[in-house]
């Protein structure tokens, strides 16, 4: 799976950070980023629990165009 931030929702809490920071860092601006293209396979429900952690919904999966459709 791949996930991104929405770095207009992101208020820069932490908490993904803190949930899974293999896979966020806070970047310069003070929003978080996710550090990796593609989530493992062992760490997609660290990513699931981090979507689920961040208050504003700034997490969401980043579905391929075709499979959106
Ligand atoms: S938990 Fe959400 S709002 Fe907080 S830093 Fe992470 S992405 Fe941003």
């Amino acid at each position: 799976m791949k996930i991104k931030v929405n770095a207009e929702a992101c208020v820069g809490c932490g908490a993904c950070t803190g949930v899974a920071e293999d896979l966020f860092e806070i970047g310069d601006a003070g929003v978080s980023t996710c550090k990796v293209a593609e989530i493992p396979a062992d760490k997609e429900q660290e990513a699931r629990d981090a979507m689920d952690t961040c208050p504003t919904g700034a997490i969401v999966e980043d579905v391929p165009e075709e499979k959106a459709a």
